[in-house]
């Protein structure tokens, strides 16, 4: 990875190149840059052999103008404010692009959770969930997961949630395990949209998508499920995966489900097929592939990796993995890139129906999540396909950001300035 940008400051830069094409009025265009309030706690925990551990964390509600915040909480060493900002602004203009009635938020532990037994994360978890209790709320905030959280701990930020407010509302978290309220296909989503945007780029640039090569970088949750489902959905073939102890290339291609079975065994896809050549991950970016899905962290591709690229089509299942330089240079090379805000928003997206199941406690099959998933990313993309050509825009970037902007503003204006 590399660390040379601020990912506040992409975003930033993100949102100023955006609203260069559109009317937006300076003291408005401020508050588009910056998030609306930002909590940094800390949380002192006993751990197993007694002693006290105090770690640091954060929420920040970015822009609450299309309704209640919403977005994940990560669990990594490298969490920062900076970090954590970004990444809350990012998620309030995800949910404006594929248009779902949320803002944006994001929270994250400095921590790196592998040191921890399961009995500090629970503590951790729950103590995380005690400060947040007056911030969050099914029409306030709504947490969910991000890197190194999943179902157990969105299970225990609801249960410490209903038990402190003496109330049930499974709402006030997303991505839970089923029996605790968690939608059907939720684990999968984020994935599934990736592939979606794959075959709709596909689609609107004439390519086949059927047979195409696809390097993903980073093969967790997102990564992992995005190459299993651009196999078994529409045939492409993976020719390359990596985590962060390295990567593996099979010019011929391998099956995708199998290396994350062998990650699951042992830690890593590294040693996965006999057929399978050992790569690094700037290797992997450079592949003369057809397909290239970035799926680790933020900032993995800077200006002179992307200047390596040989992909003609990027599609982010990662939030922010390139830098705003490494964005201009793929522009200039005529790289086309799906962004972040489109790609991975099926995460959000079936967040949103495992909210609209909860409040109304009544809960849909996975073909039903998955059809009403697939009619919202296309949608989205129409959408940013009608930007990209009526504003002129550099890039899809640009045009996806032109879209959440225009919505995000027409709320803000139909609210009224008060006081
Ligand atoms: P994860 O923890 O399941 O997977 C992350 C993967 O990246 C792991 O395989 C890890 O080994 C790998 N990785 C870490 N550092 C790396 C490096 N330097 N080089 C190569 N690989 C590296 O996390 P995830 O949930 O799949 O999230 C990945 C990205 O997708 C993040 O940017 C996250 O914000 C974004 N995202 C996830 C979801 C979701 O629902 N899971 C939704 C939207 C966006």
């Amino acid at each position: 990875m590399t660390d040379e940008a601020n990912p506040f400051e992409s975003l930033q830069e993100q949102v100023d190149d955006a609203a260069a094409h559109i009317d937006v009025a300076d003291g408005l265009l401020e508050r588009l840059k910056r998030p609306e309030r930002v909590l940094e706690t800390n949380l002192t925990i006993r751990m197993d052999d007694g002693s006290l551990e105090t770690f640091r964390a954060y929420r920040a509600q970015f822009n609450g103008d299309r309704g209640p915040y919403k977005g994940g909480i990560r669990y990594h060493p490298d969490v920062s404010r900076d970090e954590v900002k970004a990444l809350s602004g990012w998620m309030a203009y995800k949910t404006a692009t594929v248009d779902i009635p949320y803002g944006g938020g994001k929270g994250g532990i400095v921590v790196d959770p592998t040191t921890l037994s399961g009995g500090e994360l629970e503590r951790l978890t729950r103590a995380f969930a005690e400060e947040l209790r007056p911030l969050i709320g099914e029409d306030r905030d709504i947490p969910a997961p991000d890197v190194n959280t999943g179902q157990r701990e969105m299970n225990w930020i609801k249960d410490t949630y209903e038990t402190l407010e003496n109330t049930t509302e499974p709402g006030v978290v997303t991505g839970k395990s089923p029996d605790s309220g968690g939608s059907a296909g939720r684990v999968r989503a984020t994935g599934r949209s990736t592939m979606l945007a794959a075959r709709e780029v596909f689609d609107y640039l004439g390519k086949r998508i059927e047979g195409a090569t696809v390097a993903v970088q980073g093969y967790g949750n997102a990564g992992s499920v995005a190459a299993r489902l651009l196999e078994s959905e529409l045939g492409a073939n993976v020719v390359a995966v990596s985590d962060s102890s390295g990567g593996i290339y099979t010019p011929g291609g391998f099956d995708a489900a199998a290396a994350k079975e062998h990650k699951n065994e042992t830690g890593s896809v590294v040693g996965f097929g006999d057929a399978s050549e050992e790569i690094t991950n700037e290797e992997l970016l450079g592949l003369d592939v057809d397909l290239l899905v970035p799926a680790a962290l933020e900032n993995a591709i800077d200006a002179d990796l992307a200047e390596t690229v040989s992909a003609d089509v990027i599609v982010e299942a990662a939030n922010g993995p390139l830098t705003p330089d490494a964005d201009g240079v793929l522009t200039e090379r005529d790289v086309h890139v799906v962004p972040d805000i489109l790609a991975n928003a099926g995460g959000v997206t079936v967040s949103y129906f495992e909210w609209v199941q909860n409040r109304q406690r009544f809960y849909w099959t996975e073909e039903r999540v998955n059809e009403e998933l697939e009619r919202i990313i296309c949608d989205a993309f129409d959408g940013l396909v009608t930007a990209y050509e009526s504003y002129d825009a550099p890039n899809f970037r640009t045009a996806a950001y032109i879209v959440a902007i225009e919505r995000i503003v027409d709320a803000h204006a139909e609210s009224g300035t008060w006081p």
